[in-house]
C-alpha cells in the first residue's frame, strides 16, 4: 500500500494548544465524560456576544459580501484601521499599507512566508503565543526564543534578547499585551525594542489582538507609535476586543521605514493576492466594531465580567500551595507557575494530562507555550465564576494529591 507522509516541512512545526491532550479531551468527550475546559481563549462559547450593532451591520451587508474583494480588502474597514492607526499614533498608515486577513493568524503565517529564507531567524518570546514560533518554522525559518522575566512581571529580558540578536536575524516578534502572561509592557521596555531593531536593521513584529482588553485602569502604546524609522508590522482583530473570533476579521499594518522593504511588501501583496482575500462578511464589522461604542471596556471595567473572573480566578489559585502567578494586567489568561521544590514536575504534557484523567480539567502546559521548564500551566479566565471555582477546585485537589504522593 502506498503511504502519504506529511511533508517534511512540518517537522519542526508545534501547535500543542490544540495538540495531544485536546485530542485526549475530545476521546473522553466521545465516551460521555463531562470536561471543563479552560485551555482555548475561544470568547464566544463562553457567553460573550460580539456587541450587537457589528452583528446587525454584517447581516445588512450581507448582500454585498459574496463577492471576492480586494486582496488587501473592503475600503471602509481598511479605512476605520487606518483612523485607528492615527488614534494610537502610528504614523504616516495609508490604506495601501493596510491588509486584512481571515483572522491575525492567517497573516502571521503570511508574513512569515513571504521574508524567510533557510535558516533565517526570528526572536520570539518566551512563553509565547505559539503560532508565531510555528509559523517561523513553517517558513523555514528558525525562531530564536528570548525570555520574559517572571520576577520583572513578565517583561522582555532585553539583555538576554541582545544577545540572540545574529547576522541571521531579520525580526523581533513582540506580543503586547501578551498571551500567555497578560503582561503590558512599559514605554521604556519598547524604546528599547526599537533601538535595539534599529541598530541591527531588524523588522519588528508587534501582535497587539489584547490592546483593549485592559484591567485595572492599564493604557497600552503601539510599539509602531514610538519610530517611523525602523520596519514595523502591527497585527489586531476583532478576534477577542470584540468578542468575534469567528467572524475571522484581522488585519496587519506595515508602517515606519519602509525604504528597504520594496521587495518585502512584493512578497506580501504576492500572498496576499494569492488567497484571493478575507472573508468578506467579517470584513464588514471592522469598520462597525472599530467606531462604534467600545463595550469590552464595561466587561473589563470595575466590576466588569472578565475584571471579576480575572480577579476570582487569580485569588484562588494564588491560595494553593506552591502556586504563584503574576497577575494579568490585560487579555484572558492567567499563567501559573508551580514551586518545583513542592511540584517536581518532569513533563509538563503528561501532568495536564493526568490532571485531565483525574479532574476533567483541561488546562494547557507551560511547554505549549515553548517555555523552557516544565513548572507553568495556562488557564483561560473566561468560564463564569461558578465554573471557575469549580475547575479551581479541582485543581487544587489534584496538587493536594500530587504533593502526598
Ligand atoms: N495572537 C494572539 C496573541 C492570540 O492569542 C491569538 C488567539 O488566541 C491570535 C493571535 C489569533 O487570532 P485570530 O483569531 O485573529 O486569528
Amino acid at each position: 500500500m502506498k503511504t502519504f507522509l506529511k511533508s517534511e516541512k512540518l517537522n519542526n512545526v508545534c501547535y500543542d494548544i490544540r495538540g495531544p491532550v485536546l485530542e485526549l479531551a475530545t476521546r473522553m468527550e466521545e465516551e460521555g465524560q463531562k470536561i471543563i475546559k479552560l485551555n482555548i481563549g475561544n470568547v464566544g462559547v463562553f457567553g460573550f456576544d460580539p456587541p450587537e450593532e457589528i452583528q446587525l451591520d454584517m447581516i445588512r451587508n450581507l448582500h454585498h459580501a459574496a463577492a471576492y474583494s480586494d486582496s488587501k480588502g473592503i475600503f471602509t474597514a481598511r479605512k476605520a484601521i487606518m483612523h485607528y492607526c492615527q488614534q494610537k499614533n502610528i504614523q504616516g498608515v495609508e490604506v495601501d499599507d493596510i491588509y486584512t486577513g481571515n483572522g491575525v493568524s492567517e497573516l502571521i503565517v503570511l508574513a512569515m512566508n513571504a521574508l524567510l529564507n533557510d535558516g533565517d531567524e526570528i526572536l520570539v518570546p518566551t512563553p509565547d503565543y505559539p503560532l508565531w514560533t510555528a509559523a517561523v518554522s513553517l517558513s523555514s525559518g528558525k525562531p530564536i526564543h528570548y525570555l520574559c522575566d517572571e520576577s520583572k512581571d513578565w517583561a522582555p529580558d532585553l539583555e538576554d534578547l541582545k544577545s540572540k540578536i545574529s547576522s541571521k536575524t531579520k525580526g523581533i516578534v513582540i506580543i503586547n499585551p501578551n498571551n500567555p502572561t497578560g503582561a503590558i509592557y512599559s514605554d521604556e521596555v519598547l524604546q528599547q525594542i526599537v533601538q535595539m531593531a534599529r541598530e541591527h536593521g531588524l523588522i519588528i513584529f508587534a501582535d497587539e489582538i489584547y490592546d483593549k482588553t485592559l484591567y485595572d485602569g492599564h493604557t497600552h502604546t503601539s510599539i509602531a507609535s514610538l519610530a517611523t524609522d525602523v520596519l514595523m508590522i502591527t497585527f489586531n482583530g476583532l478576534s477577542k476586543n470584540y468578542r468575534a473570533c469567528g467572524y475571522r476579521a484581522g488585519w496587519m499594518i506595515v508602517s515606519g521605514d519602509k525604504s528597504g522593504a520594496k521587495d518585502y511588501i512584493e512578497g506580501l501583496n504576492m500572498l496576499s493576492s494569492m488567497r484571493l482575500c478575507a472573508n468578506v462578511p467579517g470584513q464588514w464589522a471592522i469598520q462597525t466594531a472599530l467606531g462604534g461604542y467600545q463595550s469590552i471596556n464595561e466587561l473589563v471595567g470595575e466590576g466588569g465580567r472578565l475584571r471579576r473572573q480575572r480577579d476570582l480566578a487569580y485569588d484562588l489559585i494564588t491560595k494553593i500551595p506552591g502556586v504563584s502567578c503574576v497577575k494579568p494586567a490585560a487579555a484572558l489568561y492567567l499563567f501559573p507557575k508551580l514551586d518545583p521544590k513542592i511540584y517536581p514536575i518532569q513533563d509538563d504534557q503528561a501532568f495536564i494530562a493526568d490532571l485531565l484523567r483525574d479532574e476533567k480539567v483541561l488546562l494547557v502546559q507551560g511547554s505549549g507555550f515553548n517555555w523552557p521548564h516544565p513548572d507553568h500551566f495556562r488557564v483561560v479566565f473566561l468560564p463564569n465564576e461558578d465554573v471557575l471555582r469549580d475547575a479551581i477546585k479541582r485543581l487544587a485537589r489534584f496538587l493536594e494529591k500530587y504533593r502526598k504522593k
